[in-house]
């Protein structure tokens, strides 16, 4: 499965416990990431992570693109909702376009563990159905 990795900056240190804990998981699959978030769980797990630009930058779109060309298949997005962000519409077009295509979203740490946890027991089977190019473990 192809899985995408953001955090807020007040949300990065949960992000890289969070990689951390389930990094067994996560190994298994396609990784991708926003610029500081990939390199910050890069620099504390053996995960490898396709990085995309910095959130503000562009990156939250560029894994917008992914999603629309139904290209990613769960998205963990650790949201500071206590910060006003620059790139604020980016990351709202980002969460529409997973609504849009009904793309697995976590936005916070509690439900991107149970969505990680519902990965690993097989039940992201049927993007196999919807998504024939995702292959086992992929
Ligand atoms: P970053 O981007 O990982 O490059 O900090 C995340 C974001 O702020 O959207």
């Amino acid at each position: 499965m192809k899985i995408a990795l953001i955090a807020h900056d007040k949300k990065k240190p949960e992000m890289v416990q969070f990689a951390t804990a389930y990094e067994s998981i996560l190994k298994e699959h396609q990784l991708f990431g926003t610029g500081t978030t990939g390199t910050k769980i890069m620099e504390a797990t053996s995960l490898q992570i396709e990085r995309f630009k910095s959130g503000p930058l562009g990156g939250d779109q560029q894994i917008g693109a992914l999603v629309a060309k139904n290209e990613m298949d769960l998205v963990l997005f650790f949201r500071d909702p206590l910060a006003a962000q620059p790139h604020e519409p980016d990351i709202t077009a980002l969460i529409r376009l997973c609504d849009v295509y009904g793309i697995p979203l976590a936005t916070n740490m509690a439900t991107g563990e149970i969505l990680v946890k519902g990965l690993a027991r097989g039940d992201f089977q049927w993007r196999k159905i919807v998504n024939p190019k995702v292959e086992n473990n992929e």
